[in-house]
């Protein structure tokens, strides 16, 4: 049979995240051994496989899982460096998923989460039997982290192009929320409006610089985004997001929760008493208002809103992952050189 460009458009999720189980303690060192995913039986013809990894994205849409270690792994934590692909219908494979939102939302009260909702999956490997062909890593510990860091700088540059783009978003609905009040010009929405754009900017100016300034790995040659301006700025991004959104939400008021549902608006009865008390001005219409409001409140106070405030923290790691990245790739020694001739220190 003729092959189709389709039939080798692989979707892979990256499967990276184990329940960990005690923070403090190492997988070897847990309760219950499966806390990170494990090999339990070695054979001729490859590894048998226990476990589980959390929040996995997108898992029960994919064609392969793509899994990896978590973290590190020291001498006796050699099972625990397992890193393999196989298809998502493996026997042993299951996966609980949740999403977000429901599929049958409508777009009028629900523009963002209609289109954007994503199938996390709490995916469980119950012996599950790996073909030596598709196994990656096997015990070899010193590699145990690669994947995962490497992983890691494209995870965290897909959320700095997400937040760019959904930036924009905020800054415009906080200008036409304010603009259908007649409250542009007021000096506190401008100022609430420059908080908006200075995040926003920051996340932008920090994405452009780390593909500017791109590094290259060696001796393959493939470029990367720069790693200390993709940990730095989604550092940024992560510190500033939920205080960056109380001034979008500030300026638009309580509307953006109480807001009626389209139901409402299309009944006779209640329509008519919403569009005479929704009315702010002949030129704004009264639809319209309501659709701004309901961006506003999907986009950050709803489904997709409450989604994306976790996310913001937690996608590709959360706030320690990178101030561990940042202080491994920081030039530290040309900086105490120039603080020692600041100081006058030879
Ligand atoms: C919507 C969503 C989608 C995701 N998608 C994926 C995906 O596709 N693939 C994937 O592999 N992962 C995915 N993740 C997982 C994400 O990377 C993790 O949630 C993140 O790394 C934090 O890990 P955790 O949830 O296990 O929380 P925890 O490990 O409990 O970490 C939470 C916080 O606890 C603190 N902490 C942790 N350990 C210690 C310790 N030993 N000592 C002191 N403090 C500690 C840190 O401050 C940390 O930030 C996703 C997460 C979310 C929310």
């Amino acid at each position: 049979m003729q092959q189709s460009p389709r039939d080798n458009d692989l979707r892979g999720a990256e499967v990276i995240t184990d329940p960990k189980g005690d923070r403090k303690r190492r997988a070897n060192e847990q309760d219950d051994p499966d806390l990170y995913v494990r090999i339990v039986e070695r054979r001729e013809d490859g590894i048998v496989v226990r476990g589980a990894k959390l929040h996995i994205t997108a898992a029960s849409l994919v064609h392969e899982l793509v899994v990896m270690p978590t973290k590190g792994m020291r001498p006796e934590e050699a099972d625990y460096a397992v890193s393999f692909s196989i298809p998502v219908n493996t026997p042993g494979v299951s996966i609980i998923n949740r999403s977000f939102a429901p599929a049958e939302l409508n777009e009028f009260d629900y523009p963002a989460s209609s289109h954007h909702s994503m199938p996390e999956g709490f995916v469980v490997f119950d012996d599950v039997f790996v073909p030596w062909d598709r196994v990656f890593l096997a015990g070899e510990v010193e590699l145990a982290s690669v994947l995962a860091r490497s992983l890691g700088l494209w995870e965290r540059t897909g959320g700095l192009v997400e937040s760019v783009r959904n930036g924009e978003l905020y800054i415009g609905l906080a200008q036409l929320v304010s603009e259908m009040q007649g409250k542009d010009k007021d000096p506190v929405v401008q100022s609430s409006l420059s908080e908006l754009i200075v995040y926003q900017e920051m996340i932008r100016m920090g994405l452009d610089y780390a593909c500017e300034h791109y590094e290259t790995s060696q001796p393959s040659g493939m470029v990367f985004p720069n790693t200390l301006a993709v940990n730095a700025t989604k550092y940024y991004l992560a510190a500033n997001f939920h205080q960056t959104i109380k001034y979008l939400h500030d300026l638009a008021g309580g509307l953006v929760i109480t807001v009626p549902m389209e139901a409402d608006l299309r009944n006779e009865e209640s329509g008519k008493f919403i569009r005479k008390y929704l009315y702010t001005r002949k030129d704004v219409d009264i639809e319209a208002r309501m659709r701004v409001y309901n961006l506003i409140r999907d986009l950050t106070a709803d489904a997709y809103g409450g989604w994306w405030f976790v996310v913001a923290l937690q996608s590709g790691g959360g706030l320690p992952a990178q101030r561990t990245m940042m202080n491994r790739t920081f030039d530290m020694e040309k900086a105490k050189a120039a603080a020692r001739k600041a100081a006058g220190i030879s």
